[in-house]
């Protein structure tokens, strides 16, 4: 397996503001992310859910390309992990309306013996705690990077600050950076988190992209222009996804990432596609339109993108 990512498999229920809602649809961190990076290489899934989780949705993630569920225990008499959002007007803000922590307030699934010589892992949201736990389950990595998010700052900053001293990176949201570190600032609330041990730190800003705060410099990158967005949930997971898939694939084909799979330039390049796939996701509710994104689609728009960078 090139990449892994551990987190979440949910059922969510998001409101959108212009009258527009869902109940009941299959979402969760670990989701989202293998989505995208499955369209970069091989990605294995370590996640847990009850015997309440719909047969439709294990069948739709077993579906998905390059995701490989091996992973994913079904756990009997457990319930699935359960959160609801509402976003505000300007589509980029959301409350949280509910989030039933359930099977993951129990042991967290095993990391299968297959994937524990992987040498790109995610640990996407979850405790800090568990995130720990199951870093430290693979012998051979090379990168490694965690995700976090506003309620685990609130409940287990402890454990996230020790976290933060075996990754190599961290992905979080403007907000969360600023909660976490008391600095409104995006620069120096990743200079600040970069004390606490990791290389790099990439806070996303919704539709104003994200920006790269590495030891070897900072860069930004703008969002890729949306016409359509339906749903923002998951954009951030899916970013993730389309940056640590294409590392990962690079890594795996013995390109510049090989050598050094943390390296500014590797990751900053990386951002870019995980702004492309991201700006997928928020086209459809859930899966809707990442899930059956096809390569074709994605190298179209990464070369729009490329080609809005360009200053001429
Ligand atoms: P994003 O929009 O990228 O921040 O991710 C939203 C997804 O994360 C949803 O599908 C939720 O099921 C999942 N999620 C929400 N809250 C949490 C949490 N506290 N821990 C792990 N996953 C969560």
């Amino acid at each position: 397996m090139n990449l892994t990512v551990t987190g979440t498999v949910g059922i969510d229920t998001v409101v959108t503001p212009h009258g527009e809602h869902r109940e009941g649809i299959l979402g969760g961190s670990g989701v989202y992310f293998a989505a995208a990076a499955g369209k970069y290489t091989p990605v294995g899934m370590v996640a847990a859910v009850g015997d309440d989780f719909p047969a439709e949705f294990r069948t739709q993630i077993a579906g998905l390309s390059g995701v490989d569920t091996a992973g994913l225990e079904v756990r009997a008499g457990s319930k699935t992990f359960r959160w609801g959002g509402k976003y505000l007007d300007d589509m980029d803000h959301r409350e949280t309306l509910f989030t039933e922590l359930n099977i993951l307030i129990e042991a967290p699934p095993p990391v299968p013996g297959a994937y524990a010589d992987c040498p790109v892992v995610f640990l996407a949201n979850m405790h800090p705690g568990v995130q720990h736990g199951l870093a430290k389950q693979f012998t051979k990595k090379r990168l490694i990077v965690a995700d976090t998010m506003d309620l685990w700052i609130g409940a287990a900053r402890a454990e996230l600050e020790v976290l933060l001293g075996d990754v190599d990176g961290l992905v979080l949201n403007y907000d969360e950076a600023e909660q976490l570190t008391g600095h409104r600032n995006t620069v120096t609330a990743g200079k600040r988190l970069l004390e606490f041990g990791p290389r790099f730190v990439v806070v996303k800003k919704g539709e104003h992209g994200a920006i790269l705060v590495h030891r070897d410099g900072i860069a930004a990158l703008p969002a890729f222009p949306a016409e359509t967005v339906v749903d923002p949930t998951g954009a951030g997971d899916s970013f993730a996804g389309g940056m640590m898939g294409s590392i990962a694939a690079e890594l795996a084909r013995g390109g510049a990432a090989a050598k050094d799979p943390g390296a500014f330039q590797i990751v900053r390049r990386a951002m870019a596609h995980g702004t492309v796939v991201a700006s997928f996701t928020i086209e459809q509710f859930s899966l809707g339109r990442l899930g059956p994104l096809t390569k074709a689609e994605l190298d179209e728009r990464y070369h729009r993108y490329m080609h809005m960078l360009r200053l001429e």
